[in-house]
């Protein structure tokens, strides 16, 4: 007899459960095609191997090229032209033999014959700059390219050389074994680009007042490729847009300026005395113990006195850096010069300004202390900042960056007023420029493959800097500001680009040159990804501990976007694939609703179905063991004595169980509630993303509810919830601070906001 009733109960349990199976949706039909989403990156990342590990930290063969450099260059200011002889060092200690190498000439992509303008689409423009057109429509004036006068191996013999576009290929005497090296020589010379009316990211600005130039001089030698494990060698061609690759090494560099300019650059001056007046050595060493306040090594009397006559004598600046991956400096009698220290790892570091007249009163306010909050800033998210000094330097409408200096735009007018937008765009840009020392300066990603890798990960740095500059130099907010306006950074902030034109919008794993809005795709939404994470999905503390795994890896080396992918969740236990398949390879975006919400209360006995069969089968409910019941308001079987009753008195069967199955003290901890709902959650949007739900009861309590994105691997359209109050549910947010880049918030509450229309509001104006 127990058998025979037992069997029967077995066999009502699978039609019972076949029943409850029927209020959920068939995930069938509601497109269970998202196994995808969670499917480990193993077939976009490349297999784990000696040089690089599965952990994403490099692997025991790691290695990496280095390029070392002396040379003499000198500055023709009349004729804005420059001139070069340089001696490389390359030592390769890649297991490889190399045949031939690569060396970059970027300035060709000035050249007379440069192909960048043949693969832009144009067409005619009814407002062009005076420059522009005549480069345009009235035959190309300026020669920018790099004339190579010559390149010699160390015993002075002429070696083969190739010329294709930006890059040179150095044909050797004899392959170069692992672990060798091979010096040669190149003697160049190029015209200088004007960067205000021509462009480019170094050049010089022409001030018709004094009739002087103000120099910024980057990509101005022949520079080696990387050669490295996963490009072989990096010779994609320079078009102008994609930055560079370039592999460490130590630069011994001397350059000749007229003996008014005032120069500074990447690397350790050890000429001061040489070229410093003594009046400047006193300041210098004043500035070497300023912590608060930057100390002038020129002012602006003294730079507006230089500016009026032209020196026709020379001076030589010697620089020397260790472990840099590239080279560049600024130089003019313009130049106004200040500096402060700043503590970084209870090492002193120069934070530098360097600026004509016309930057101020914005730049001798702000400059500095933006460098040397930047500085402690990114050295608290990364590592200490290795170098001994770091230096901004005022160059109308640039902003771009190399070892230990950088270009920034930030003009006030010429009666010294400025807006907060030039306020802003002037600190925003130094912090980002100087925080490019980091990425890609020492954490050396390939910016011509991997826009993302330096723009992304660096602009989501500066927004933390950002908000700190704010915190620690409330001067230099705006009245009524009580923190730092940041442009990038909080996720609602991406929304309009996700949500815009799909035909107009490439994954971030893309290579520059090919993507469309490249400010939004390699700028804004990586950094905001990695906002997301921080803030929502990881929390800050294994997020910073992961983060600075990364950086302290790849600190003075080559990493790839799988190194930091994998890092990230090496570091955390985070399981991260989902995120990056959705937000970097795809163009997908968030879009999370509120679909219906039902309501149930307790009941002691089940629904009409229920009972149906159990009198089909001859069984009563006495047979069952014990069950709760839940009846939808609403429903045939609903009842209005069901409403608004405790649990327990609703429902004997409980009661019973409670009894015999819990202590006193155990029954008197439990909640009993007397409201049950469904939340069904829907996505319209491709992105899985965690719904962060807030729940708003009668009694004016919130609870808010973080359901891991892992909730839509079954299905990806909707997915359910059960809520249980003690008190009436009134309304349910999803993502109410907005961290989640939701393109469309009208979906996002229970019940639905009523917005009044454009239409309405103008109806009702007129009415008023
Ligand atoms: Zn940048």
């Amino acid at each position: 007899m127990k058998t025979l009733k037992y069997f029967l109960f077995s066999f009502f349990l699978i039609a019972f459960t076949a029943f409850a199976q029927e209020d959920r949706p068939k995930e069938r039909e509601l497109g269970h095609t998202n196994n995808n989403k969670f499917k480990q990156l193993y077939d976009e990342f490349s297999t784990p191997n000696m040089f690089r590990s599965a952990s994403g930290a490099p692997g025991p063969a790691y290695y990496q090229q280095k390029a070392d450099y002396r040379m003499d260059i000198e500055l023709d200011d009349e004729n804005a032209r420059i001139y070069g002889f340089e001696t490389i060092t390359y030592t390769n200690n890649s297991p490889d033999v190399l045949e031939y190498l690569w060396v970059q000439l970027d300035q060709n992509k000035r050249a007379k014959d440069s192909k960048s303008p043949l693969i832009e689409s144009d067409g005619v423009s009814t407002m062009n700059r005076a420059a522009g057109f005549v480069d345009k429509f009235m035959g190309k004036t300026f020669d920018g390219g790099f004339k190579i006068q010559e390149v010699k191996d160390t015993n002075g013999n002429p070696l083969p050389h190739v010329i294709n576009m930006t890059m040179m290929r150095v044909d050797i005497p004899k392959p170069l074994a692992s672990g060798s090296t091979f010096s040669f020589s190149i003697k160049w010379w190029y015209n200088i680009n004007d960067h205000v009316n021509q462009g480019g990211r170094s050049g010089y600005e022409y001030f018709p007042k004094d009739d002087n130039r103000a120099y910024v001089i980057a990509q101005f030698f022949p520079r080696m490729a990387v050669y490295s494990d996963v490009e072989g060698w990096q010779n994609s061609q320079f078009w102008g847009r994609d930055e560079f690759a370039l592999p460490f090494g130590d630069y011994k560099v001397n350059i000749t300026v007229p003996a008014d300019h005032i120069l500074d650059g990447t690397g350790k001056l050890i000429n001061r005395k040489d070229v410093f007046s003594k009046e400047m050595m006193k300041r210098y060493e004043k500035a070497k113990k300023s912590y608060d306040e930057p100390v002038l090594i020129v002012t602006q009397e003294e730079a507006e006195f230089a500016e009026k006559s032209k020196s026709t004598g020379k001076k030589t600046w010697k620089l020397e850096a260790e472990n840099v991956r590239d080279f560049g400096f600024a130089t003019s009698r313009k130049f106004i010069w200040d500096m402060m220290a700043v503590k970084i790892g209870g090492i002193d570091v120069m934070a530098v300004s360097l600026y004509p007249k016309e930057g101020n009163p914005l730049w001798e306010d702000w400059s500095t202390k933006a460098v040397a909050s930047t500085l402690r800033s990114y050295s608290r998210m990364t590592f200490d900042y290795p170098y001994h000094k770091a230096i901004s330097v005022h160059a109308r409408s640039q902003g771009m960056e190399y070892p230990m200096i950088c270009w920034n735009y930030g003009r006030p007018d010429e009666n010294g007023y400025y807006s907060d937008r030039t306020k802003f765009g002037m600190m925003s840009v130094i912090i980002h420029e100087v925080g490019h020392n980091f990425f890609p300066m020492i954490i050396n990603s390939d910016e011509r493959q991997w826009t993302w890798m330096d723009e992304g990960l660096n602009t989501f740095v500066q927004y933390i800097a950002e908000q700190d500059f704010g915190e620690w130099y409330p001067d230099a907010l705006s009245p009524g500001q009580d923190k730092y306006p940041s442009r990038r950074g909080p996720a609602s902030k991406i929304i309009p680009y996700m949500s815009g034109d799909q035909d107009f919008i490439a994954p971030i794993m893309t290579k520059g040159l090919n993507t469309y809005q490249f400010g939004s795709n390699a700028y804004s939404k990586p950094a905001t990804g990695l906002n997301m994470l921080r803030e929502t999905i990881m929390g800050r503390e294994l997020f910073d501990y992961a983060f600075k795994t990364y950086s302290q890896r790849w600190m003075f080396k080559h990493p790839t976007p799988e190194d930091f992918f994998r890092t990230m969740e090496d570091a955390s236990a985070v399981d991260l694939d989902w995120f990056w398949r959705g937000w970097f390879y795809t163009t997908d975006y968030t879009d999370i609703g509120i679909k219906a919400v039902n309501k149930y209360f307790v009941s002691s006995e089940p629904n009409k179905q229920i009972k149906e069969m159990l009198s089909r089968r001859g069984m009563k409910l006495s047979d069952l063991p014990p069950y709760v019941y839940l009846v939808e308001e609403g429903s045939e079987d609903f009842t209005e004595d069901l409403r608004d009753k405790d649990v327990m008195e609703s429902n004997p069967t409980l009661k019973e169980y409670l009894m015999d199955n819990f202590t006193p003290e155990e029954r008197a901890n439990m909640k009993t509630p007397k409201y049950f709902y469904k939340v069904t959650f829907d996505k319209p949007g491709g992105l899985v993303m965690p719904i962060i739900a807030e729940y708003e009861f009668a009694d004016g309590t919130k609870e808010r509810i973080t359901y891991p994105a892992q909730i839509w691997r079954f299905n990806d359209k909707e997915v359910s919830k059960a809520i249980a109050s003690t008190s009436e549910l009134v309304k349910i947010t999803v993502d109410p601070d907005l961290e989640t880049a939701d393109i469309d918030t009208s979906n996002n509450s229970w019940p639905k906001e009523i917005k009044q229309s454009k239409f309405d509001q103008f109806k009702n104006q007129l009415k008023n």
